[in-house]
């Protein structure tokens, strides 16, 4: 085989099962590659011809045949480089992944590609989700893509232009009153009588694997040569739990060497749980009281794997920075007048950045890549206040006047 599963805990190897996540030993099972094997194939000058799409990295994703595989495109993001900014902020790069360009409009679509073909492979054919958005409406559109069927949950206070797509991609959607854990809640419920196959933030292996290849490309576009901090919006945590092994299997294949970048989560302050347990030091994170803070793929109060998570964070040398929502709104204006579409969770690494160059923590001349996981567009209002409506010129050029004074 070319893949497993193996225990972080006590390394023990079982055969690969799409939804077995726990070890007896109450470890977590991930995904184990044979590296020997994939490193015979996966090699920088093997690339340049390849599908521009996160399967160019297939020897690394958990599906043995091509048929299986479930795709819209997704993956293989610009990188955009922020020079002058880098130069106003004393940074020797600063970048932007730019993972509003997937399908469906955030990097959720990978997770997705990853789960749904994983589902393929193993005939399952009914399928789950609880979701702060994008990763039900991701779910859905590559259900529709496999001819499957998605079943949608989502807090009742989830942007509407998220919950539209998910109808519009034919999922079986449905609001529920409570947070995202609530969502899940329900599906674990109902998922025997269901026959659900649940692919709720790391319920299976697809997603983490999907979300794996926001590393191996970044290192691509990098030249081999990975930045020193990564800025990420963390909410389930998958997102860097997927990077990190990235970064692993890459050093195991020789492809990179020297230090791994510096991890920082980002949140809002409204709901920290993994930014407050690294500043306070602690191991536990608590599902705080009061979440106060907006629906965005970052309001996740209970991580399914929150200790890995800060594992993680802790072993890159890494922090975490909650951001208030003022600052996000600032953070979402600075990249839009760069040219990107920022998402609130995306407008709130910059928010990160800005803090960690103050502090000094990051240091001048570092390279950093912030990544802007969805698009501004699904999460704006579907009427704007505070843009004038007028009949013709005439109005217009009073208007126009009228501000100028
Ligand atoms: C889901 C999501 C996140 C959080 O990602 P995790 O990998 O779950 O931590 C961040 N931004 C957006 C836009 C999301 O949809
Ligand atoms: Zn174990």
């Amino acid at each position: 085989m070319r893949f497993g599963l193996q225990c972080r805990r006590c390394g023990k190897q079982k055969p690969f099962e799409p939804a077995k996540t726990t070890c007896a030993c109450g470890g977590s099972l991930q995904v184990a590659y044979d590296l020997e094997r994939a490193g015979r194939t996966l090699r920088t000058d093997a690339l340049h011809g390849r599908v521009h799409s996160m399967w160019r990295y297939a020897e690394l994703l958990p599906v043995e045949r091509s048929a299986h595989i479930v795709s819209l495109g997704e993956g293989w993001t610009p990188l955009l480089a922020l020079e002058e900014r880098a130069r106003d902020l004393g940074l020797g790069a600063l970048q932007v992944k730019c993972e509003e360009r997937n399908p469906t409009g955030s990097f959720k679509a990978r997770g997705a590609s990853a789960a749904l073909s994983v589902a393929r492979a193993h005939g399952l054919r009914r399928i789950a989700i609880n979701s702060n958005g994008n990763a039900a409406s991701a779910a859905a559109a590559y259900a529709a893509r496999a001819g499957m069927e998605a079943f949608a949950f989502l807090p009742a206070d989830c942007p509407g232009a998220i919950v539209a797509e998910c109808v519009q991609y034919g999922a079986r959607t449905c609001l529920v009153d409570g947070l995202i854990h609530d969502a899940g809640r329900l599906i674990r419920e109902g998922r025997d009588e269901q026959g659900w196959h649940f692919i709720g933030t790391l319920q299976e292996h697809g997603r983490a694997e999907g979300k794996k290849t926001m590393g191996l490309e970044l290192a691509e576009q990098l030249g081999w040569r990975l930045p020193d901090v990564i800025v990420y919006p963390t909410g389930g945590g998958s997102g860097i739990i997927g990077m990190w092994r990235a970064f692993a299997q890459l050093r195991a294949l020789g492809l990179i060497d020297g230090d791994l970048p510096r991890m920082v989560s980002v949140q809002a302050q409204g709901c920290a749980p993994i930014a407050d347990a690294m500043r306070s030091g602690g191991n536990y994170v608590p599902l705080r009281g009061v979440v106060t803070s907006p629906p965005t793929g970052m309001r996740v109060p209970l991580p399914p794997d929150g200790e890995q998570l800060l594992a993680i964070l802790r072993a890159s040398g890494g922090t975490g920075v909650s951001v208030s929502e003022a600052e996000i709104a600032d953070g979402a204006r600075e990249l839009g007048r760069c040219g990107v579409s920022a998402s609130p969770e995306g407008a709130a690494t910059w928010a990160g950045l800005l803090r960690l160059v103050d502090s000094g923590w990051i240091a001048p001349g570092e390279r950093v890549v912030l990544f802007n996981t969805s698009h501004s567009g699904k999460y704006l209002p579907w009427r704007m206040e505070g843009v004038p409506c007028v009949k013709n010129y005439a109005a217009w050029r009073k208007l126009d006047q009228e501000s100028a004074r």
